[in-house]
């Protein structure tokens, strides 16, 4: 826990001056937006925060939180804001002005800088026929994901987003700039490959890109009163399917809002949505058991891999919201069944998605020289709803609870790091041998624990 340190102004004058960026503390004009986060039911109250512009300004952002005996809580978009302890005392450093990103067709990689979000580069690698291990929404932050592992459209076939990471650009705790990868600072390179962003604050990432031009993928939208069948027959079919076909079944209730489509607006759905590495005579084929269900609407049809960040359909604007999630060892009929009476057409719940996702594929088989070098759990849910008042945010927060209770005993051994979204400790969200490791890497790199991350880890001899 952080105590309030209240920063002479004169102090952070220097910092100021030092970088090209923009530093606010408490009282100042600009201080409530750029503490904001995406997940506006976060309320971050940092001692400073300082918005870097690069590379050399993060050094220096350190290098002064260090020097004023302040710890620094490094973000870009604010997604996973939720799980954050409290940033009383603390440096926030944000990361979001940093949105450099270079494609290389050739050598089928990008580089994306640590503000980029995933639109930034999606968009430019389908330009090449390439896409990248994005997740569903278009402007999640690519560090923050990847630090977390990465379950996108492609996971099956491609894996974890983190296991394509082929260097990462790092300012080290000491506010030294480092670059890892597979030849250097090895342990660093390990860490950010799944296992969060504890041991540093990441500049840039590279990653591997792959020969994507179209894929078959769309969403089925049933009634909410078939969801029970539909989620029951998605479940089956997953288990017929190739490791191209990754899919959810999902139970979404939309807001009466004017920015959801008219002919949803307001009404709750069973969904299937699925992507298919492939082309679309085989992926009609595949998606037939479900589609002869009779769905009320049906979008599946070849799209370019950037359009995937649309099939999902998360808020394209910042949004209060509470969830929880859980990986699942496995998902037989009677857990279908606990999802449907939580959150099925005769729940009344103020959860606006639930959604299972279906793993298994290349994210079961060993990719080692990461955090999360393999995922045993077969499905991985995920139940959240919008949170306009703190009331209604502890009634989402117990009933996303709810769910992942009621699939007890199904969990796995651990959680997936990124649906985590209350404050656990990375021991909850990584396997025990990645945790010690982690845990010997943070004892090495952050021992007075400078470094505030999601899901924390502990040097050894710091236990709290
Ligand atoms: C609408 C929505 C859709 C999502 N879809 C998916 C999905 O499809 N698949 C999936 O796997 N996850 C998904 N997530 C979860 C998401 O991946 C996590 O919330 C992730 O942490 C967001 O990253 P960010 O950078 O945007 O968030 P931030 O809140 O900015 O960062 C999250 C954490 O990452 C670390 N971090 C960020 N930047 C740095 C840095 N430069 N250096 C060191 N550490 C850093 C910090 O610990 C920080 O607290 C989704 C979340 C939302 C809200």
């Amino acid at each position: 826990m952080n105590t309030p340190i209240v920063l002479n102004p004169r102090t952070t004058e220097t910092l100021q001056a030092a970088i090209a960026g923009e530093v606010f503390v408490p009282g100042e004009a600009g201080y409530d937006q750029a503490r904001q986060a995406w997940n506006l039911a976060a309320d971050q109250r940092p001692s400073v925060v300082v918005f870097t512009e690069s590379a050399a300004d993060v050094v220096q952002a350190v290098r002064f939180a260090r020097a004023q005996g302040i710890r620094n809580a490094p973000q870009s978009t604010g997604h996973g804001a939720e799980p954050l302890e409290p940033l009383q005392g603390a440096m926030l450093l944000r990361t979001l002005r940093m949105q450099g990103v270079r494609i290389d067709p050739a050598a089928r990689t990008a580089r994306a800088e640590a503000g980029a979000q995933w639109q930034d580069v999606t968009t430019p690698a389908g330009k090449y026929s390439l896409a990248a291990l994005a997740g569903t929404s278009p402007d999640v932050g690519v560090t923050g994901y990847i630090l977390g592992g990465g379950i996108g459209w492609l996971a099956r076939r491609y894996g974890l987003a983190a296991n394509s990471v082929t260097a990462a650009e790092i300012v080290t705790p000491d506010g030294h700039l480092v670059r890892a990868d597979a030849g250097r600072e090895p342990d660093l390179f390990w860490a950010v490959r799944g296992g969060g962003g504890s041991v540093g604050v990441v500049t840039a990432l590279e990653m591997r890109l792959y020969p994507v031009r179209e894929l078959y993928a769309g969403v089925l939208f049933f009634p909410i009163q078939r969801t029970a069948e539909v989620l029951h027959a998605w479940r089956a079919w997953t288990g017929t399917v190739p490791d191209e076909v990754t899919s959810l079944g999902r139970i979404l209730r939309l807001p009466p809002l004017p920015e959801v489509p008219e002919h949803l607006r307001g009404r709750a759905f069973a969904l299937v949505e699925a992507a298919y590495l492939g082309d679309a005579r085989t992926g009609a084929e595949l998606i037939q058991p479900l589609r002869r269900l009779g769905p009320e609407l049906d979008t599946f049809a070849m799209i370019p891999a950037p359009a995937l960040a649309q099939l999902n359909m998360d808020p394209p604007q910042p949004v209060p919201i509470q969830g929880d999630g859980a990986f699942l060892a496995d998902a037989p009929a009677a857990a279908i069944d606990a999802v449907v009476a939580l959150a099925g057409p005769d729940a009344d719940t103020p959860l606006a998605s639930v959604e299972v996702r279906h793993l298994g594929g290349a994210l079961a088989r060993p990719a080692p020289g990461g955090a999360q070098p393999r995922i045993d759990a077969k499905y991985v849910v995920f139940a959240g709803g919008f949170t306009p008042t703190p009331e209604l945010a502890s009634v989402v927060r117990g009933q996303a609870q709810a769910v992942k209770d009621a699939l007890a005993a199904w969990h796995a051994s651990y959680d997936y790091y990124n649906f985590e979204e209350t404050p656990a400790a990375a021991s909850a969200v990584l396997s025990p041998a990645s945790y010690r490791r982690l845990q010997k890497i943070k004892t090495s790199y952050d021992p007075d624990q400078i470094i505030i991350s999601a899901h924390p880890v502990w040097p050894s001899r710091a236990r709290m």
